[in-house]
């Protein structure tokens, strides 16, 4: 490679970062996920963060390495890194520039850096960051990708006829809200609104009883696409630019009256939490895996929805509840569900590529979600509607307690991490949000 350039994405590869090097860590060299501490667009290591403005400043990062004798890409590097508040002018920079940051970023941390001196003054703890969002995200779309969770929760309300007949044809979705999403760690109050007892109403208005939590993937689109066009989806994968963890908080029985006739809204829009660190697409490729393989009685995809590449993701994901009392006993947090990414029936190249087909335009920034993550054994099912069977099903807790839904003080965890022989664990981190009680 050029000079003050590395391929990140070498096995062999190794940071100075010393966390960094802990093969059960998440964030090794080959990570470098982007995300934002202090207004600034920075880098995480290990268990460092290293703001790109503070390298630049410090005389380690060098931008001629970075934009390759290209003017016009010098000046936005220059501009994304010391002007951007979040790391929205990094997703849009080309894709070669932002590789070449990548290669740069992977040069200045890697075993041996000459610019280790330098950095280690301005890498600092990610127990003394706070992240905040990686973009300002302008529109958020939640899909419902999983065959396995579509078809529990329509066995749940329709038993004869649990997956309705458009399903296996579109990616079903909606818009969801922007303003709600956090990052991890997060917390979340309960709920108001209308619920039933029967289920032709009347409704009365109060605290939501049926608080739930839903596993997802979450991408952020990099470049996005004019008003008019559409994305290939041959092409899609290349228009993600990472990848978070999504947890899709979700009122239950304010879903159950409202839903008909036009989806999820005041059930959803309350929070959405997302771990902070976007793990970028080629920190993923060794990852990547086609989808599932269609059976025979399912319907063929329409040509603009085959994906002959395969864009879905091998990361496993864990989610842990732990109450306020194993807190403060002291307990580890239990493990809910163990699954993973891989058997989503719909891909996210497959989803961007039909979001944008009737000519919508992605921006960057946009995040789109994968819709609960669930498998076909029951210790794999992505939100406790499903894992609890509607609550006929309840779980344990460490505290010895019982769970149909969420109470307060209950802290959600999620964990997504991905491991193959010969290749760095690349994780995701967590996304974490705790219920707090209702206002009164
Ligand atoms: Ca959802």
């Amino acid at each position: 490679m050029n000079e003050k350039l590395l391929n990140a994405s070498a096995p062999t590869l190794r940071s100075f970062v010393a966390s960094s090097t802990d093969p059960a860590g998440d964030f090794p060299i080959q990570n470098l996920p982007f995300g934002v501490v202090d207004d600034a667009a920075c880098v995480r290591i290990g268990d460092m963060v290293l703001s790109l403005s503070d390298a630049l400043e410090c005389g380690a990062l060098d931008l001629d390495a970075i934009a390759g004798g290209d003017a016009d890409a010098r000046i936005e590097v220059e501009i994304a890194i010391v002007h951007g508040d979040n790391v929205g002018d990094i997703a849009a920079l080309d894709d070669i520039t932002r590789q070449r940051l990548r290669s740069h970023l992977a040069w200045l941390l890697a075993e041996e850096s000459p610019e280790q001196a330098r950095l280690e003054r301005v890498l600092r703890p990610v127990s003394k960051c706070t992240p905040t969002l990686p973009f300002r995200i302008g529109d958020y779309t939640d899909f419902y990708a999983s065959l396995h969770h579509a078809t529990n929760v329509g066995s749940m309300f329709r038993p004869t006829n649990p997956l309705l007949p458009n399903w296996k044809h579109v990616p079903i979705g909606y818009h969801g809200r922007a303003s709600s999403i956090v990052t991890s760690p997060s917390v979340v109050i309960r709920p108001h609104g209308q619920t039933v007892s029967n289920d032709d109403g009347p409704p009365t208005f109060g605290p939501c009883k049926l608080m739930d939590y839903e596993l997802e993937v979450g991408f952020f689109v990099g470049a996005g696409n004019a008003r008019g066009s559409a994305i290939n989806v041959k092409d899609a994968w290349n228009h993600i630019f990472g990848f978070v963890l999504v947890n899709d908080w979700s009122a239950r029985d304010m879903q159950k009256w409202e839903y008909q006739p036009l989806g999820p809204f005041l059930a959803k829009n309350f929070a959405t939490t997302i771990s902070p660190w976007v793990v970028t697409r080629e920190a993923l490729e060794p990852y990547r895996v086609p989808g599932p393989p269609r059976s025979a009685e399912d319907p063929l995809v329409l040509p603009y929805l085959d994906d002959p590449y395969g864009s879905n993701l091998d990361i496993t994901l864990d989610v842990f509840i732990s109450s306020a009392a194993m807190r403060d006993q002291g307990i580890a947090p239990t493990l809910i569900s163990h699954g993973s990414f891989r058997d989503m029936f719909w891909t996210p190249a497959q989803m961007l590529a039909h979001h944008a087909s009737n000519g919508c335009n992605m921006q960057t920034g946009d995040l789109l979600a994968s819709g609960t993550v669930s498998g076909t054994t029951k210790d794999s099912r992505g939100c406790l509607l499903e894992r609890t069977w509607r609550g006929t099903e309840p779980i344990q807790l460490g505290d010895g307690t019982e769970r149909k839904f969420l109470n307060d003080g209950d802290e959600v965890i999620m964990r997504g991490y991905c491991v193959k022989p010969g290749h760095p664990r690349i994780g995701l981190g967590e996304c974490r949000g705790i219920v707090l009680p209702a206002r009164t």
